[in-house]
């Protein structure tokens, strides 16, 4: 019996069982073949005599090329362990340890191969390889291994973040409560602790977020958006940075987007302020914006540090942050980019990292599904949906990072949403994207114009002549503002319920009128006395005419119009349409008060123009409706009340 003819009689050898060859040889060959390890015969020389299936499915060859390929066609003979692995089984006669191997088409795997020599009945020596593919397995160990890595970054990161802020926070606290200090130092300390707690939120929240991404509970409220109304807004909120200028080129006919407002203005923001951090040099940041096939795909480009190439792929990982020198004294947790991944891919989008290398700046884009279709003009709600934003935003407009902080946080303890812009400019962009509830004025702003010169050219234009403006500066200048139909002049500083007390009435003042048609007497005056309890002023009209020459006299006086159906002479549908067609009042929320039956089709001829449909003398207060819309009244108050 010789080596390579095809035979396994080679076998037999020292195989301890009292059955007589010919009846073993079956059972041998069985287990060869059915063996999962890939099994080669071989001779220490190198020569390979036989292989079984586990092997030609391993380097996806047949036997034959692998008995022509021979040791050198199997095994990766570049790699270093290989002599001493040859070596020791040439000493020891049985070794076993890990070693590149080859597959038929050239590449090159990990393995781990066990060899044993022994003597053949034809008194030659042969060896048996037996190889395990280990890819899988080191895959896991590199996955383990990473998710260990990533526990002890979050650790230090964790204890690191939380533990600075804190002990700040806790050695201020100790001096204040046990030192008598003068009032400029106690402001001062307290100023301290006050930033370090934005510090402790703002990464709490990063917290939170990427664990409620990493659950997939995060809830997004995705709808037809503009771009630019997005860009518009990250940049209006990021403020001016004299070192790094915005430079954004949208082009004009970019398609709606399908994206939570919130959401993507949290991507954007991420994005921007890390082009600001990491071109500590300066330099400008780029916003741009393309179509791509059925997505549109974002970027934000800085001329900054720049991302080594070998790392890009690791950017968007949990905790990753760059350690190179030139960043050190950067603060960061790793987790912005962590949650622009999650949020994007929660839209159904793809971000990307490029870079040319260190210094030479960095781009990250993300994709965002267009939307289908135009955007709906209003939503009909139901009870499970978010209340409109009927009176809008305070929009502060301030130089003053801290001041603009302090209002900010003051007005959102009252349930107010702001935004805040610190040049007349910025102002004009967030007006321009979003017209505000109330705008709150300094009047020294950064920029070339001054708050004077914004409210000037706010009162020139039809869409804002009668914005509510409330001024608040440190200048006693306020019969300046007398023809400028101011609607307060406070003062710097301003205690805290002064502040929201002007807020709060600029809205009712401007924004709560609610026109109420119907013909019958005894509702309107029920209405009227429901709406007055809530604070809500009411003007009722008895007829469809009276309701349009109302709204023609004064289009703006009108917050929301409540309407019946059954009218005489022009109908409460005709209304309705007649509201529509007009495009300053397209926007005015319209809920429908009717005793009228009204058919499926009906109802959803009416939900497609109107807020939402009420029937009378159905238990649904009609003022918990309006108070809703109105942005007044619990969210549960008006839950599960639809009157549809
Ligand atoms: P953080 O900024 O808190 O470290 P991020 O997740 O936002 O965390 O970013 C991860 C890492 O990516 C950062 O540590 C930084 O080194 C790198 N990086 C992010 N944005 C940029 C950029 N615009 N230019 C250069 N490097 C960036």
């Amino acid at each position: 019996m010789s080596p390579g003819d095809g035979s396994t009689t080679i076998f037999t050898v020292n195989y301890r069982d009292e059955a007589p060859p010919d009846a073993r040889e079956p059972r041998l060959r069985a287990l060869f073949e059915h063996a999962l390890d890939a099994i080669l015969l071989t001779s220490p020389d190198g020569r390979i005599h036989a292989a079984n299936p586990a092997a030609c499915r391993l380097y996806g060859l047949t036997e034959a090329e692998i008995v022509a390929a021979g040791r050198t066609g199997v095994l990766d003979v570049d790699d270093p362990r290989l002599p001493n692995f040859l070596e020791e089984r040439r000493r020891t006669g049985a070794v076993r340890g890990e070693l590149r191997s080859k597959r038929g088409d050239g590449s090159v795997f990990p393995s781990e191969v066990a060899s044993a020599m022994f003597r053949g009945v034809d008194g030659a020596e042969y060896t048996t390889l037996i190889v395990r593919d280990l890819t899988e397995r080191n895959r896991i160990e590199a996955e383990r291994e990473d998710l260990a890595r990533a526990k002890d970054e979050m650790v230090a990161i964790v204890s690191h973040e939380l533990r600075t802020p804190l002990a700040s926070l806790l050695g201020f606290a100790e001096l204040l409560l046990t030192r008598d200090y003068p009032e400029e130092e106690r402001r001062e300390f307290l100023g301290i602790m006050l930033h370090e707690t934005q510090r402790l939120t703002a990464l709490i929240n990063d917290f939170l977020d990427v664990q409620r991404l990493d659950s997939g509970r995060h809830q997004l409220s995705p709808e037809p958006t503009s771009v630019r109304a997005l860009v518009e807004r990250a940049l209006a909120a990021a403020g001016d940075d004299p070192a790094h200028a915005s430079v954004v080129d949208l082009p004009n006919d970019l398609p709606l987007v399908l994206a939570d407002p919130d959401r993507i203005h949290q991507v954007l923001m991420n994005l921007v302020s890390n082009s600001r951090k990491y071109s500590p040099g300066g330099g400008p940041v780029a916003i741009t914006a393309r179509w791509a096939g059925a997505a549109v795909e974002l970027s934000v480009t800085d001329q900054g540090l720049g991302i080594p190439p070998e790392v890009l792929p690791k950017l968007f990982e949990k905790f990753y942050r760059v350690s190179s020198s030139d960043r050190r004294d950067i603060a960061g947790t790793g987790l912005g980019l962590a949650i622009v991944k999650g949020l994007v891919e929660a839209h159904g989008g793809r971000v990307r990292a490029a870079s040319e290398g260190p210094g030479r700046g960095s781009t990250f884009a993300f994709t965002l599904p267009v939307a289908d279709g135009p955007a709906p003009r209003t939503g009909v709600l139901t009870s499970a949906e978010p209340m409109p934003a009927a009176v809008g935003d305070v929009l502060i407009v301030e130089d003053n990072p801290a001041y603009a902080s302090w209002m900010t946080h003051t007005l959102a303890l009252h349930g107010n949403s702001t935004r805040t812009a610190s040049s007349a400019e910025e102002a004009l962009q967030a007006v321009a994207a979003a017209r505000p509830g109330v705008l709150l004025l300094d009047l020294r702003l950064g920029g070339t114009m001054d708050g004077w010169d914004l409210l000037a050219i706010l009162r020139g234009r039809p869409e804002t002549h009668d914005l509510p403006v409330v001024i608040i500066s440190a200048f006693e200048e306020k019969a300046r503002g007398q023809a400028l139909d101011l609607l307060e002049y406070l003062v710097k500083p301003v205690a805290m319920d002064r502040l929201v007390a002007v807020i709060e009435r600029a809205r009712v003042d401007r924004g709560r009128s609610v026109l109420m048609v119907d013909d019958e007497p005894s509702i309107r005056r029920m209405v009227e006395q429901a709406l007055a309890l809530e604070g809500i002023p009411c003007v009722g009209v008895q007829s469809g005419e009276e309701a349009l020459s109302a709204l023609e006299a004064e289009p703006d006086r009108y917050a929301l119009v409540v309407l019946d159906l059954g009218l005489p002479g022009i109908d409460g549908l005709a209304v309705l349409d007649w509201i529509r067609s007009h495009s300053i009042l397209r926007d005015l929320p319209v809920v429908i008060f009717t005793a009228r039956h009204l058919s499926d089709e009906e109802k959803q001829s009416l939900s497609q123009r109107a807020e939402q449909i009420v029937a009378k003398g159905k238990g649904v207060p009609i003022q918990t409706v309006v108070a809703r819309y109105l942005g007044q009244g619990s969210r549960a108050d008006a839950a599960g009340q639809s009157g549809r």
